[in-house]
């Protein structure tokens, strides 16, 4: 099998990827970067999709959806691309149904439920005592946090239990009313971000279909390999999500830290489904289309939103997670959903037009989401690992972004500053002040275990080749 060279391979055609890619281009037109995707498309988490709708048809996001003015690499990167945003519609009354079937059905107009002054004072003082934590939090090194094996050994589960006195908070999903803006444009949806990126790092250097299943390393190269394919290059960045770039087979073995964060990193089940109308029956009767619920026996999701379309198409959006999302089959879901809706909203939310429900758990190169998180007391001990590379190795994914974890505009940053990274690297260009800032403030304040020598790139390879498989 003869090898194909290049200067960066990147794995997965998300937004972390492309966004690495992109930056890599910009800053230096000579290098050869290809990037290898599992799946048939690009985006990854990110997917816009057309359903029947009043007008005939329209555009709705199944993944990725919402940005915000304090998400600024994705707000740059809308900019930049000349796309549209407009805002989520949370005008009228938002529905709440916390603590089960048989508790009251409340509705309130503002940002929050109408509460008594005694759980407003709660709720009050455990948004500045989360917002005096926050500040205290290194991002850089969590480990320097005051406290952080402490904070590090609980769940925000057993920290509110901790930390509010009123039963009524005990049940809050610690949401209010979305101060979020959705991505648009004329064709609509978050996927278009990755497709505009894709267009200017060049489709002709996107292969999908190429499921990375080894990364191999020794003093002179990586070897990447896909069932078909091998690919010889100076720097890999890895953006799929660490559950699945632990499925990847590395030579030498990357460290035990490394490994043993990523197999305990597990990734979330949520289902986001779509329900199309021929009208938005209820904003005509003055709801916002917002409820949040007590997932339950009757009620399968936790909350919904309005979703009609900048075309003026009237759907609704909500996420189903927990057993609901594991145990319930799809039409069980599905009828539950709908008969929620007439129960919160009216009978006219039983004539819908279409019904759209994605189980990220089910799809190929996803196996769950909307992001992995780490278990109790991880954070403190293998954080360094979680950014540090291996070699020729760089992790990106959102999943090791210091802004925004978790969301889009975190999969942006984490993937520009890879590309940062790779740059120093294996270009000659000279990374500016403000760049170098961005790699300095991305490095643990303590490394993690010194690589061992199979890690050095220079002088006597680590890794002997078999003859069949060199060059
Ligand atoms: C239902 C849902 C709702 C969400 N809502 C929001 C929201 O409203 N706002 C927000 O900001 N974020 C939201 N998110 C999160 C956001 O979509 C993600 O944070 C972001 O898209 C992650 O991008 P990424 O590039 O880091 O990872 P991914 O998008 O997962 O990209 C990784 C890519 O790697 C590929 N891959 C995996 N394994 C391999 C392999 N072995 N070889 C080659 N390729 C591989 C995958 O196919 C994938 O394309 C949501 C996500 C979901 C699923």
């Amino acid at each position: 099998m003869t090898a194909e060279i290049w200067d960066v391979v990147i794995v997965g055609a998300g937004l972390s990827g492309l966004s690495a890619a992109d930056l890599l281009r910009k800053r230096d037109g000579s290098l050869k970067i290809l990037i290898l995707e599992a799946k048939d498309r690009v985006g990854g988490r990110t997917v816009s999709k057309e359903f029947p709708a009043a007008s005939g048809v329209d555009r709705w996001d199944l993944g990725g959806q919402w940005v915000g003015s304090t998400q600024t690499h994705v707000m740059e990167l809308i900019k930049e691309l000349g796309l549209e945003v407009y805002p989520q519609f949370s005008t009228g009354k938002k529905v709440h149904h916390m603590g089960g079937p048989a508790s009251k059905v409340r509705t309130y107009k503002s940002n929050f439920p109408t509460l008594s002054p005694l759980v407003l004072m709660d709720f009050i003082q455990f948004l500045w005592k989360i917002d005096r934590l926050c500040a205290t939090v290194c991002v850089r090194d969590p480990s320097q946090t005051p406290n952080a094996a402490e904070l590090d050994g609980q769940t925000l589960h057993s920290y509110i239990q901790q930390h509010v006195w009123t039963a009524e908070e005990h049940q809050w999903n610690l949401r209010s009313s979305p101060t979020v803006i959705s991505v648009s444009s004329p064709q609509g949806g978050t996927q278009q971000l990755s497709e505009r990126l894709a267009d200017r790092v060049g489709w002709k250097n996107v292969r999908l279909g190429s499921a990375v299943t080894a990364i191999w390393q020794d003093a002179e190269w990586a070897r990447v390999t896909t069932a078909t394919d091998t690919f010889l290059c100076r720097a890999v960045i890895v953006t799929c999500p660490p559950h699945l770039a632990a499925k990847i087979q590395y030579e030498p073995a990357l460290p035990t830290e490394r490994e043993f964060l990523t197999q305990n990193m597990p990734v979330g089940h949520m289902i986001k489904f779509i329900v199309t109308y021929q009208t938005a029956f209820w904003k005509e009767k003055g709801f916002s289309g917002e409820i949040a619920a007590g997932a339950s026996t009757d009620c399968p999701f936790a909350v919904t939103f309005d979703a009609t379309s900048p075309r003026g198409n009237a759907a609704l959006v909500g996420f189903i997670s927990g057993q609901q999302a594991s145990l319930w089959a799809s039409k069980e879901r599905r009828s539950a959903v709908l008969s929620s809706l007439v129960k919160y909203l009216g009978p006219e939310a039983a004539s819908f037009i279409h019904y759209e429900e994605k189980d990220w758990a089910k799809e190929t190169y996803n196996g769950g989401c909307p992001v992995n998180v780490m278990a109790p007391g991880l954070l403190t001990y293998y954080h360094p690992s979680l950014r540090m590379p291996c070699g020729r190795i760089h992790w990106a994914g959102t999943e090791t972004a210091t802004q925004w974890c978790g969301y889009m505009s975190g999969a942006i940053q984490a993937g520009q500053r890879a590309a940062l990274e790779v740059l120093a690297e294996v270009s000659q260009v000279v990374l500016n002040e403000e760049e170098r800032e961005v790699l300095q403030q991305s490095l643990p304040v303590q490394s993690p275990a010194k690589p061992t020598t199979s890690w050095k790139l220079t002088g006597k390879p680590a890794l002997v080749l078999p003859a069949a498989q060199r060059l």
